[in-house]
């Protein structure tokens, strides 16, 4: 069974005593630097000159300053710039200016295990993951509540980082969730599967597939639409409050029986030995080069791939269908823009 540590568990003391410096301001970046704010934290965010993010982060009332003046005041500093960039602002910027001692902080493991980023002995290396979007992260906390995290230690050079990372667990409401204690090669790994097998690779060439295979065979796009993709989001959340047996037992016996005898027709076993592969990619470093040295490339390959993913039809169809409804409009997320 997994070690799990709820509210009773940490103390906040250690992250309250300390600095912590947030570099990044997107999606988990906003959401670590304004929870922890609001946990009694002293937070200064660091961010490129010229951001679009200064603006905003000065908005919501907090410390901004150069990622080099952030790390140097940073008794902890939090690494929240896009994963491919950050192996780069790490040799170029944090490490030339890090207090000794001061801990490294990350929200997913990718750059330590697959070995981009390499912190020198003194640090304490530690991760707090959330197992949602930044965005849900700053939602449920200003709601009371907290989203789940995961947690780890690389490198505990201190041996105090456990009650560090706890700590800072804390503060950021993951505790009132709870979190799972893993490894910096677990959560990478399985992260990485998730994301691509089931979460987002997995589901969106579910719902693309489905859409086609409605609308090649003539029916109208508006109902595969509605058919594929707007009711998923009610399956997922009969799932997420009661598993799949919930999901089957609020459906009609119908598609119940049509679930048993169907969907191993779709998911099959070639399915299986397709994921077993990807995840083979991902644990032997595969994925992780094809990303990175695309991205050093500028990334050409993944432009392309998401000019090519906004032009599918369902895209069109599902602008049309939602400005339809009231509930457009009761999850607002500012930065995002949808067709940008
Ligand atoms: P993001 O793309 O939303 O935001 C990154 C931010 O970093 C930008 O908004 C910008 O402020 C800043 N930035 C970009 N380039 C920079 C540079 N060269 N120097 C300094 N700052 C720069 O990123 P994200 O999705 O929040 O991901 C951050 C980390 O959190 C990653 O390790 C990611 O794997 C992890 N994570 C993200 C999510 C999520 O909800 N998106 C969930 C769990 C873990
Ligand atoms: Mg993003
Ligand atoms: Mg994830
Ligand atoms: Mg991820
Ligand atoms: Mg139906
Ligand atoms: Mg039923």
């Amino acid at each position: 069974m997994a070690e799990m540590f709820h509210e009773e568990d940490a103390d906040l003391a250690p992250i309250q005593s300390k600095t912590v410096a947030v570099i990044g301001y997107g999606s988990q970046g906003h959401a670590h630097a304004l929870n922890l704010r609001d946990s009694g934290v002293n937070v200064v965010v660091g961010l490129r000159e010229g951001s679009a993010s200064i603006a905003k982060a000065e908005e919501a009332g907090l410390t901004v300053k150069s990622v080099a003046d952030a790390v140097k005041e940073g008794d902890l500093v939090t690494i929240l710039a896009p994963d491919q960039v950050q192996a780069a602002l790490y040799n170029e910027v944090i490490e030339p200016n890090l207090k000794p001692g001061a801990a490294l902080l990350f929200a997913h493991g990718f750059n330590i295990h697959f070995d981009y980023i390499k912190p020198a002995a003194g640090h304490d290396v530690i991760m707090v993951a959330p197992k949602g979007p930044g965005h849900v992260v700053r939602r449920e906390f200003e709601a009371g509540r907290g989203v789940p995290v995961l947690v780890c230690v690389e490198q505990d050079a201190s041996g105090e980082a456990w009650p560090l990372v706890l700590s800072y667990a804390k503060a950021l409401g993951g505790l009132r969730a709870g979190a799972i204690k893993t490894s910096f090669r677990e959560e990478t790994e399985t992260d990485l599967f998730g994301e691509q097998d089931v979460l987002c690779g997995g589901l969106s060439r579910l719902i693309t597939t489905g859409f086609e295979v409605l609308t090649e065979a003539g029916y109208q796009p508006e109902m595969a639409y509605f058919e594929v993709c707007h009711e998923m989001k009610m399956i997922v959340d009969l799932i997420y409050e009661g598993g799949i047996s919930k999901q089957r037992w609020s459906i009609s016996d119908t598609a119940e029986y049509g679930d048993y005898v169907s969907g191993p027709r779709v998911i099959d076993e070639h399915v299986k030995q397709n994921m077993k592969a990807v995840l083979s990619d991902i644990q032997d470093g595969t994925f992780a080069r094809r990303f990175m040295e695309d991205q050093a490339a500028g990334a050409p390959e993944f432009k392309k791939l998401r000019a090519e993913g906004e032009k599918h039809p369902i895209e069109a169809t599902g602008r049309k269908i939602r400005a339809l409804f009231s509930w457009g409009d009761e999850v607002k997320d500012a930065d995002y823009h949808e067709g940008s």
